[in-house]
């Protein structure tokens, strides 16, 4: 028997319409480097949207289905084309400005966008793949930047203001199938060709719903939300959708992501939350302690896409910013788990530790461990396996490219259609997931497994340690064994033998598992989203050029 509910498609203009009516005073706040922050009104964001659609559509001819990409950092103009771009049956595709050329161009090609819309800041990375670009027919410019670095291009190119100036603030948005394709990510290819994934409406209107509960983020418009996780990194974890359901204040960095810019923001904006993973944290965690600001406002800070050392999270605790730690990916939305920590140790010593889990799934995340001869393993809290898992925000296979059908590899999509993630860890009894480390980052020595994680974290709470990052080298008597590099603070000292004592201490780490292969180097070398790059270090260390 079929309900007697209406049937109302789970649509981003829904959200848009939401947000600038009910919201509609609530701001999107971008820095700008000098003076005062740019302000528009959820409202004046609405208008805009739907003058960038009137433009696409009529002007630029894009027609539904069509890929318009975006090349830019946080701000009000890239909110626009989040909402705009979809609400109008296009398909909206973030481009990650840290990739590599040669993956740039391979992404866009495979998605066959259309048009970009790029910050005139990023001409310089835009304008030499254009001739590698075949399916880009409009290059759509805004903010400073010099624009003859366009001349020549054989594109039609269009400055964004003028465009969308004197377009009706009104648009009579389709109605689509929830189920259409609203927004594309592809991951950042650490291993062979990037993987496009394609969101839809509905995946993404129950993602921001789940983002927007109180055992998620659960903000309000009492908050002012700081998102430094870009636009391109899983649609800055779902911020900008989930905060115009609720008026929460958005306050973009555009380009100014160093630690002192965004000490500043923080000082003079007064932002209650903020997002970005943990090397963002680290750095302005060095900064506060070279000049300290007021971070008072600040009171809670989403960390994610790779795991929260301890140390940081003490270090933010102590300065009023309680970290709460959640896990997801590109597939996943991102958000796959949260780490609130249950009623029944709120307040006790065991707190801690369930924060520092990588959380627990919400509702609409299932999660199945399987161990490596494809056995199911129970929820104890100890036995380890490969993360599995399913739901409405859950990827189910990637974009095949044009023409050609979805695509399901062997290694990242179950038979019985679940994600594999390709992160190892435990569940415990009551839903909480830590992982131990990716399954590629695993050190398998003599048959038993270390993680990496484990000792990073360990070498990130001594005093002299900046940044850790822990890499298996081929052994041959064990296999493989644990390589420690090691970033040490400015001025600080420390060696081996030291580090070494120091993380055999109260056993913290045990006997077998300690590093004998060690260096120190100047910094750690990121990805484009600023995780740790192992894979660099891993090449480093067998060509001899590590130090
Ligand atoms: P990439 O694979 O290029 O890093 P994603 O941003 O999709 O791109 O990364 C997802 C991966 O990041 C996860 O599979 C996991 O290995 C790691 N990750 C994300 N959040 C956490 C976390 N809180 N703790 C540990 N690892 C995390």
């Amino acid at each position: 028997v079929l309900s007697t509910m209406q049937d109302v498609p789970l649509l981003i203009s829904r959200i848009l319409t939401h947000g600038s009516a009910i919201h509609g005073t609530s701001q999107v706040i971008t820095w700008t480097g000098e003076g005062e922050p740019q302000r528009r009104s959820y409202a004046e964001i609405g208008d805009r949207a739907a003058q960038l659609a009137h433009a696409l559509r009529e002007d630029l001819g894009v027609e539904d289905d069509d890929r318009v990409a975006t090349l830019m950092w946080n701000n009000a103009e890239h909110v626009e084309a989040y909402f705009g771009i979809p609400s109008m049956g296009a398909v909206l595709h973030t481009l990650n400005l840290r990739l590599p050329a040669e993956q740039l161009v391979f992404i866009v090609n495979h998605a066959a966008d259309r048009v970009i819309i790029a910050n005139g800041s990023l001409l310089p990375l835009l304008a030499p793949l254009l001739p590698h670009l075949p399916t880009v027919e409009h290059v759509v410019v805004s903010g400073p930047g010099d624009r003859s670095l366009l001349e020549g291009a054989s594109v039609q190119v269009h400055e964004y203001d003028e465009l969308i100036a004197g377009k009706p603030t009104m648009y009579d948005w389709p109605e689509l199938d929830e189920r259409a394709a609203a927004a594309m990510c592809y991951t950042s290819g650490t291993t062979g060709d990037p993987k496009g994934v394609i969101y839809s409406h509905r995946s993404i209107y129950l993602h921001s719903m789940q983002v927007n509960m109180a055992q998620s983020m659960g903000l309000t418009d009492q908050d002012t939300s700081l998102v430094v996780v870009p636009q391109f990194h899983v649609n800055a974890w779902g911020l900008p959708h989930a905060t115009f359901m609720t008026g929460v204040n958005l306050l973009m960095p555009d380009r100014f992501l160093q630690p002192a810019p965004l000490a500043e923001m923080i000082e003079s904006e007064r932002p209650t939350h903020a997002a970005a993973v943990p090397t963002i944290w680290q750095g302005l965690l060095g900064e506060l302690h070279a000049k300290p600001r007021d971070v008072s406002s600040l009171t809670q800070v989403t960390i994610g896409g790779s795991a929260c050392p301890p140390s940081l999270m003490e270090a933010f605790d102590k300065l009023g910013m309680r970290v709460c730690h959640a896990w997801g990916m590109t597939e996943t939305s991102p958000l796959g788990t949260i780490a609130r920590p249950p009623a029944s140790v709120v307040g006790t010593a065991e707190e801690f530790a369930y924060r520092l889990t990588q959380g627990r799934f919400p509702a609409g995340v299932e999660a199945r461990l399987t161990g490596p001869g494809g056995e199911r393993l129970p929820w104890d809290g100890e036995s380890a396996g490969e993360l599995e898992v399913r739901g409405p925000w859950i990827a189910g296979a990637y974009y095949g490219g044009q023409g050609a059908g979805p695509v399901r590899p062997a290694d990242k999509f179950s038979e019985d259609g679940w994600l594999k993630t390709g992160d190892v860890g435990t569940i415990s009894h009551d839903g909480f997931l830590t992982l131990t480390d990716r399954a590629k980052d695993v050190i398998k020595s003599g048959g038993e497994w270390i993680s990496s994680v484990d000792l990073e974290n360990a070498l990130m709470s001594h005093p002299a340690v900046a940044e850790a990052a822990v890499v298996a080298v081929p052994d041959d008597k064990w296999g493989e064994r644990p390589l420690a590099t090691v970033v040490l603070r400015e001025g600080a000292t420390a060696d081996f033998v030291s580090l070494r004592t120091f993380l055999a201490e109260e056993g913290k780490i045990a006997k077998w598992q300690l590093p004998e292969r060690w260096t120190i180097i100047e910094s750690v070398p990121k990805t484009s989203v600023g995780k740790f790059d192992k894979k660099v270090l891993r090449r480093q260390y067998a060509e001899g050029t590590l130090d």
